[in-house]
């Protein structure tokens, strides 16, 4: 497949780039280096939300694509006067996959580096072996031995943390593992997606949105869809993908290598968070990725949701769907996602796109 090297770099460029919700500067300054030259308008919002428009010749159909910039990480909440850092979470975290890690505190000064150590396996009693230790218990060694030496790093409380793993694509494949996949690899799909029609005269008017606050409440993606007010959007994520040991297949038949994911129905039940995606949508992506034979699938998932949601019921709502890329690992340190399934997403979007019509 033409051009998979070049999509493969923009992903570990992005994935590279730290940016937990409430710090995406440094994304937004990507997605601008990489959009403003091939769009027709830009304009950033009070929340950070970046808007990339591409005029179509129709200026009463309106389609907004959505990819979250954020990705889950820390904050620096207390300092000890024996130099340890402890710190709260930013969006959801299995706190299973924290412990000892390399973990990055961006300060103000630049990068300093910690790991979130632990007790020694033999002072840990048979009883405690088998729990999870509570992220409020965790905390951060950055290697000074005082308040004053961790200070002197430029530590500070309300700095933000990510994990420190460089991306990589495993043993040759087109398997990349990364901090961030979610959601660099739906970032990479909407500049593609943009950078393809730029030279195409195309029906609606497309409104790139890179959304910020989505991890910890789809914040970015609302506000943005209430000022755009679109006829259709679509959230470009990453899916929960099984496949791997231990997971039923009932619940996660999703897997890697299948191509994107048609998001039909997900519901979070405790916070009535979620999307039914309308039936007169979910036909038009199905009907956009058989077009050119684009590998599919189905799906519904339950316990989560995306910023379809809040796109959905913003303003007036707007029909509203998600397509996303299989992610394995998920909320951890180390995503993983493949190629050819980011490449077959920017296809259906693209397909999506050009034979949209109301
Ligand atoms: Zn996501």
């Amino acid at each position: 497949m033409d051009g998979l090297e070049q999509l493969g770099k923009r992903l570990a460029e992005l994935d590279a780039i730290p940016g937990v919700s409430g710090d995406e500067e440094r994304v937004a300054a990507y997605m601008q280096k990489e959009l403003r030259p091939c769009v027709d308008d830009f304009y950033e919002d009070a929340l950070g939300n970046q808007v990339f428009v591409k005029r179509g010749s129709n200026a009463e159909q309106k389609i907004m694509l959505c990819a979250h910039m954020d990705e889950i990480g820390f904050v620096v909440n207390h300092i000890d006067e024996k130099g340890f850092v402890s710190f709260l979470p930013v969006g959801y975290h299995d706190s299973r996959m924290v412990m000892n890690q390399v973990l990055a505190i961006h300060t103000d000064q630049g990068q300093i580096l910690g790991i979130t150590g632990s007790k020694p396996a033999h002072l840990v009693s048979e009883e405690e072996s088998k729990l999870a230790i509570p992220m409020e218990e965790l905390y951060l060694d950055v290697g000074t031995t005082n308040r004053e030496a961790t200070l002197a790093l430029g530590v500070q409380v309300g700095d933000y943390i990510t994990f420190h793993r460089r991306g990589q694509f495993l043993n040759g494949s087109t398997m990349y593992t990364g901090k961030s996949v979610d959601n660099r690899a739906g970032c990479t799909v909407m500049i593609e997606v943009m950078k393809r029609l730029a030279a195409k005269s195309i029906g609606p008017t497309v409104y790139a949105v890179a959304s910020v606050q989505e991890e910890v409440g789809l914040r970015g993606a609302g506000t943005a869809a209430y000022a755009i007010q679109p006829d259709v959007a679509l959230a470009l994520d990453v899916a929960l993908s099984g496949g791997t040991p231990r997971m039923d297949e009932k619940i996660s038949p999703i897997a890697i290598g299948k191509g994107p994911v048609i998001l039909f129905y997900e519901w979070e039940p405790s916070t009535g968070a979620g999307n039914n995606v309308p039936k007169r949508l979910t036909r038009k992506l199905v009907e956009a990725a058989e077009r050119y034979s684009i590998p599919y699938q189905r799906g519904v998932g339950l316990g989560g949701s995306t910023d379809a949601y809040t796109m959905s019921i913003s303003g007036r709502g707007a029909v509203t769907g998600c397509v996303s890329v299989p992610s394995r690992y998920i909320h951890s340190a180390t995503g993983m996602v493949q190629l050819e399934d980011i490449e077959y997403t920017i296809q259906l979007v693209e397909s999506f796109i050009e034979g949209y019509q109301k």
